[in-house]
């Protein structure tokens, strides 16, 4: 059994949160590879080491003075090597840094440098070995990720590691230049790790004890989901719900590595399996619920639409030609409702409507916008009758009114569109008829 284990940010904060690390990959043989991100924040009011030498590389492209920034990252790093009792000196990596920054270092490699150290403490402190990741992510010339070399040489290199640590978040190309994955991209470091030595488990470890049914900041304290396939997560994270990079899920997800989301403050909670399938029977009859504000509805209406040969398609290419992505497209006998992010649509909207009267000629335009959408899902959906009746009964003695009604044709969602101002009473009430009251 092998175990690629990956703490983020706020797991390695302080020395008393590396010890908790330590404890959790002592408690198991079998985590063998450890994938750190930066040290993130103690409390509420503190900056994430990342935050601070992106401040560093502005003011250096500003010209102004950043050794007082440098000095307060110093001491950070110095308070986890004093706390964890290490004979661990970074002085010298220091010097590097600021000669590095002094030749006019690129942005990524300046924050690219919070891993890296954090990575080298988490080696002493571990007495694992460390792998610059700089020699084993390999990014293209156009800093998109070269994937089967990257599995190719964390392969090869691995082999001669029982045990190593491998700093989150970033790479090399070829010629050396360090390169990043966009922010919270540690977890793609886990995850292409695990990919390429087949780990019978990826876990991520983090400060919440899984991925939950609903969003904590709208439904006071939320079940956590148990376990959740690759297809139910991708659902509720295009929706907005996050726990970790999107990107992460992939490398793993395609040949079937489970990931586990841990919490490295609670280790005893089993936190959430996200697997390939799984024949566990969800706790309720929906897995998750998650949504967005600002959509935007542009409803068309025409006589005799439903015979108008290309009808749809000529409304659809107006959107297409101004690259603006369409989410759900509603439609009736005469009328269809194309639905977008608000945002992708303001600055474009006059024209796109003149493209549509241009090439559909519409008896009638309307356009409502400060949508929100809810996306119900769940595998036990499917095979639960009655789910799409308790949800709308639920809604309307919310005196939620339903706008927009799409349901996946695979039954793993319904997605429905309210009004902003109702959006959170409609998670809130849906919450309420699965899981509180689980009938
Ligand atoms: N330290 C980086 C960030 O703050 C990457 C990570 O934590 O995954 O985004």
């Amino acid at each position: 059994m092998v175990k690629v284990v990956k703490f983020g940010g706020s797991s390695l904060s302080s020395a008393e949160q590396f010890e908790k690390v330590g404890e959790i990959i002592r408690a198991e043989d079998s985590r063998r590879y450890v994938v750190p991100s930066a040290p993130g924040k103690r409390d509420s009011s503190d900056t994430k080491v990342t935050d601070l030498l992106l401040k560093i590389y502005k003011k250096m492209e500003a010209g102004r003075p950043y050794i007082k920034t440098l000095e307060q990252i110093r001491m950070r790093y110095a308070e986890i090597i004093r706390g964890l009792g290490l004979k661990l000196s970074l002085v010298k990596e220091f010097e590097r840094i600021r000669k590095d920054l002094e030749s006019g270092a690129g942005e990524m490699y300046v924050v690219s440098r919070g891993e890296y150290l954090n990575g080298r403490i988490m080696a002493a402190y571990l007495g694992y070995d460390f792998i610059d990741a700089a020699n084993v992510v390999r990014f293209n010339d156009d800093e998109t990720l070269d994937a089967e070399e990257t599995y190719r040489l964390l392969r090869e290199q691995l082999k001669a590691h029982e045990r190593a640590v491998i700093p989150g978040f970033y790479g090399s190309k070829k010629n050396g230049r360090v390169v990043t994955f966009s922010r919270g991209g540690s977890d793609i470091t886990g995850s292409l790790v695990a990919r390429a030595i087949r780990a019978d488990l990826y876990e991520n470890w983090t400060d919440v004890s899984g991925f939950m049914v609903a969003d904590p900041r709208i439904v006071p304290d939320p079940k956590v989901i148990h376990t959740i396939t690759y297809t139910e997560l991708r659902e509720l994270a295009y929706m907005g719900a996050s726990v970790m990079h999107e990107d992460a899920i992939f490398p793993v997800s395609q040949v079937g590595i489970p990931i586990n989301i841990r919490n490295t403050n609670e280790p005893e909670a089993e936190g959430t399996m996200i697997v390939e399938r799984t024949s566990r029977i969800p706790s309720y009859t929906i897995t998750g619920i998650a949504g967005m504000r600002g959509f935007v509805a542009l409803s068309l209406e025409k006589d005799k639409m439903n015979t108008a040969v290309g009808f749809c398609r000529k409304a659809l290419s107006a959107f297409e030609e101004y690259n603006i992505s369409v989410e759900h497209m509603p439609s009736g006998i005469d009328t269809m409702s194309v639905i977008v992010q608000q945002k992708d649509f303001a600055e474009k909207e006059q024209q796109v409507i003149a493209r549509i009267e241009e090439l559909c000629e519409p008896d009638h335009i309307d356009l409502e916008s400060n949508l929100a959408l809810v996306a119900v899902v769940g595998r036990g959906m499917k095979s639960t009758r009655g789910t799409a009746g308790r949800l709308f009964s639920a809604l309307a003695h919310a005196h939620i009114n339903v706008k927009m009604i799409d349901q996946g044709s695979s039954e793993l969602n319904i997605i429905i569109g309210v009004a902003s101002e109702d959006f959170e009473e409609a998670i809130r009430a849906i919450y309420e008829v699965f899981v509180e009251t689980q009938v």
